[in-house]
């Protein structure tokens, strides 16, 4: 009997809307058995989540998701089961929550540019975490402030790629990435390939390949990102490649995510779990 896993969520530390204790007491009483929090570039919620979860009574791994440059695009490499106090890890994630203050700066000063004055300061207001600044604090002001009826239609209208509130920034690269968590012993995830804006799918098998020979572990193969047939095609490529699957919710907070904590299905038959790697 497997246990039930959520490996990829969010809290206050980050731009979730719970705070870690909270997070982790909604997972426990979903169902949830183990659990990974995985804010943004950051680790200073683990230590709470992780006293939160043994009250609860459930199992919890370290996490983290890391904002990486890879080609033109922007993707994310969930960091699991690592000593949170690694010198070199956290150096590395205070690195790439700096960069976050002057992207911030560009996405207020394109938004004014387009005729939104002031969404820097406004989006200061929603952060929760000091020093993390996140698109999704300028969507809750964007909401705030009247511009757009909900955060999801703020990404459609504004904050991506060829909208007015999207620049370009330069995150980790993908080896240094996979570098900080192996160096902290932990496993390295491609979160939610199926998000990505690749070129087809040679596009998305050089992303895999990239991965790999970066020393990648795993492929998030079930995501509320994809659909079941998304799912499927993520866990063969990954059999393909000798890396193992993930699972998670990415639950943000409630009315705002696509699935609550353990919403999840079981992993695809006849594939290695991520946490035989742990
Ligand atoms: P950032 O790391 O600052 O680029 O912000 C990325 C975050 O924005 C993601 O982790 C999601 O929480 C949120 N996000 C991105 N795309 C969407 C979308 N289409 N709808 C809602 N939230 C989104
Ligand atoms: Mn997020
Ligand atoms: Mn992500
Ligand atoms: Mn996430």
């Amino acid at each position: 009997m497997t246990l039930r896993y959520d490996l990829h969520c969010h809290s206050t530390r980050s731009d979730g809307l719970l705070s870690p204790s909270e997070v982790v007491r909604r997972a426990a009483s979903r169902g949830v058995e183990v659990l990974a929090l995985t804010d943004h570039d950051e680790v200073c919620g683990l230590e709470e989540a992780r006293h939160a979860a043994a009250a609860a009574g459930i199992g919890f791994v370290t996490g983290s998701e890391l904002s990486v440059s890879w080609e033109d695009l922007t993707v994310h490499v969930v960091a699991l089961d690592f000593d949170a106090a690694d010198e070199t890890l956290n150096a590395g994630l205070t690195s790439i929550r700096e960069g976050r203050t002057g992207r911030a700066r560009r996405i207020g000063d394109a938004l004014a540019a387009a005729g939104i004055p002031g969404a820097f300061e406004g989006a200061l207001r929603f952060v929760t975490s000091e020093k993390l600044v996140s698109r999704t604090h300028f969507a809750r002001w964007l909401v705030e402030a009247g511009h757009c009826r909900d955060v999801k239609d703020v990404f459609k209208r504004y904050l991506v790629p060829g909208k007015p509130g999207y620049v370009e920034h330069e995150w980790a690269t993908l080896p240094q990435a996979i570098g900080w968590i192996h160096g902290a012993g932990g496993v390295a995830v491609l979160a939610h390939p199926g998000r990505y804006k690749v070129n087809g799918e040679a596009g998305m098998a050089k992303l895999l390949d990239d991965f790999t020979a970066a020393g990648g572990d795993a492929v998030e193969v079930l995501s509320p990102s994809h659909t079941a047939v998304q799912s499927a095609q993520f866990a063969a490529h990954a059999r393909l490649r000798g890396l193992a699957a993930s699972t998670g919710s990415d639950y943000h907070g409630p009315g705002e995510s696509w699935l609550d904590l353990g919403d999840l299905p079981p992993l695809p038959a006849g594939i290695e779990p991520v946490w035989s790697r742990f």
